[in-house]
């Protein structure tokens, strides 16, 4: 993201899609096409790849889908044994071709390229701390803050520098990185963003930010990389360490002792149900999440229906644990939004028409239960609610398969501010009469943690309940101190430990 504190009061806007590969004798930069094209939906404004063919590295980004950015010209282009890629998310602002990952980065420790998904929270306090020693920079990026501690800060080899990246960096990284020799895939001490290795072919090594990309590729989902965990895949195979000791007690600004926060809105809404996170499939999971969401909140209807596609999980297992039947009610236009061609005012005032179809027989004279993943602004969902009364829908029911989003993310989900946030300013009844809905019901956190089934203390909630996994700059947002974390004034200690190294178990 931008850095600085106004960037707090813009969009979080880094949800992003990471990939990498090691496998000499393939098309490696056709290999992380299709793997960044599985996982477009984590980012459709910007794509890049880099390749390594040992001796240098080459590199291609531009703004646009995957498939918009990448021609058989420019695949022709990356050779290469190795490689790694980028999807980029963003809203306004930072809409700009030198924010397209890869980075590329040279510096006294060589070169590399680096591809990031999260949010560093403390990055401009990291970034001035190494220009002050004389690093330079070319983006306001964290991404490049983090690239530089590795390929320009303070250590004699990678170990030693994860070890001070992951000692100082507060918050969410994933990263794949691309060196002449190797691939690392990296994920921060609290696992935030997702991350998993795969077997190519049984000789190559594919890591991505979700098991979707593995499937596509026909890659053997290994498992995925461990909070706080560098896995390199090079020549001589796959080897992993963890840099960070015991005694170094977590994450820089760590507010609990929980060894993992894993985001839980990747389960509601932001992964693909096809993908596996945390040994969870989340279409199940997302169908836990609806079936509870009927106990929690029942009611008598006619028809239940999904707003697609991220919903529509979560409304078949309302349907099936309320015995109330499914049915498609929504259409989507899946390619909305993903392209560069701007609306006119005239149909920018058609709003959601521009994304949703309703189905008028499906709709006309019934009660309507409709199940949604979430209410961020509460700006689509009114008219999501006008859409289908205006199908002749004669009620509506919304369900939410989430609890109410009260808090910022700082760590990498493109949301809003607090005082954007609808459910930080007002009461469940006033968001009801907001969004015209008949009933409103939110599925509780308790809930939403048991359909995810990955354990207690294991996940990031901080959206829901303001209990932030690390510090968080709370105070530039007025809303936030109530419920929320302290800014505790930590020193960040610098000296070095031993990587602990520990042997891959492979099948
Ligand atoms: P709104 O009523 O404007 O808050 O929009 C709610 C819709 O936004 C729901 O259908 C969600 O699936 C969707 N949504 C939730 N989180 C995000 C996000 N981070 N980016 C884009 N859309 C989202």
């Amino acid at each position: 993201m931008e850095l600085g504190s106004s960037a707090l009061h813009d969009h979080l806007n880094e949800k992003c899609g990471i990939f990498g590969v090691f496998a000499p004798g393939e098309d490696v930069a056709r290999l992380t096409f299709f793997g960044l094209h599985a996982l477009q939906h984590r980012g459709q404004e910007s794509a890049g790849i880099a390749t390594t063919d040992g001796k240098r590295l080459n590199l291609y980004a531009d703004m646009g889908l995957v498939s918009q950015v990448f021609t058989e010209d420019a695949l022709a282009a990356l050779p290469g044994r190795a490689a790694i890629g980028h999807t980029r998310y963003s809203t306004t602002g930072s809409s700009t071709r030198g924010n397209a990952q890869p980075f590329h980065l040279k510096g006294m420790h060589g070169e590399m390229a680096i591809a990031h998904n999260g949010n560093v929270v403390n990055a401009d306090v990291l970034r001035s701390d190494l220009a002050s020693t004389g690093t330079m920079f070319d983006t306001s990026s964290d991404t490049e803050v983090i690239g530089r501690l590795l390929i320009d800060g303070p250590g004699e080899d990678w170990p030693e520098r994860f070890g001070q990246l992951m000692r100082r960096a507060n918050g969410a990284y994933s990263l794949t990185i691309l060196t002449h020799d190797a691939v690392y895939a990296v994920r921060d001490p609290l696992g935030i963003r997702p991350l998993c290795i795969g077997r190519l072919n049984g000789q190559g090594w594919v890591f991505a930010s979700e098991t979707c990309a593995l499937d596509h590729l026909g890659a053997e989902y290994i498992r995925d990389v461990r909070p706080g965990e560098v896995v390199r895949a090079d020549g001589e195979g796959l080897t992993s360490f963890f840099p960070l000791s015991a005694e170094d007690g977590g994450m820089p600004g760590q507010t609990t002792d929980q060894d993992q926060a894993l985001c839980l809105f990747e389960f509601i809404y932001f992964a693909r149900p096809d993908s596996r996170i945390s040994g969870q499939l989340l279409h199940p999971a997302r169908m836990r999440m609806g079936a509870r969401l009927s106990e929690e909140h029942p009611v008598e209807a006619d028809v239940v229906i999904g707003v697609p596609d991220s919903a529509t999980a979560a409304a078949i297992g309302y349907a099936q644990a309320s015995g109330i039947p499914y049915a498609e009610g929504l259409v989507k236009n899946r390619y909305v939004g993903r392209t560069f061609i701007q609306p006119d005012q005239r149909l920018r005032d058609r709003g959601v028409q521009l994304k949703f179809n309703p189905l008028r027989e499906v709709l006309a004279g019934k009660r309507v239960v409709v199940v949604d993943d979430s209410i961020v602004r509460g700006t689509t969902t009114p008219r999501v609610v006008k859409m289908i009364r205006d199908a002749g829908a004669t009620e509506v029911h919304m369900r939410m398969a989430s609890p109410p989003i009260t808090h910022p993310c700082f760590y990498g989900v493109d949301m809003a501010t607090r005082g954007e946030l609808i459910a930080a300013n007002l009461s469940v009844d006033e968001i009801r009469d907001h969004i015209g809905a008949d009933t409103l019901g939110y599925l509780s956190i308790e809930g939403t943690v048991w359909a995810a089934n990955i354990g207690e203390g294991q996940h990031c909630t901080a959206c829901f309940t303001g209990k932030y996994p690390s510090a968080v700059p709370l105070q530039f947002d007025k809303f936030a101190l109530e419920g929320g974390s302290e800014v505790p004034d930590h020193e960040i200690p610098m000296a070095r430990t031993e990587p602990v190294v520990v042997p891959l178990t492979l099948r």
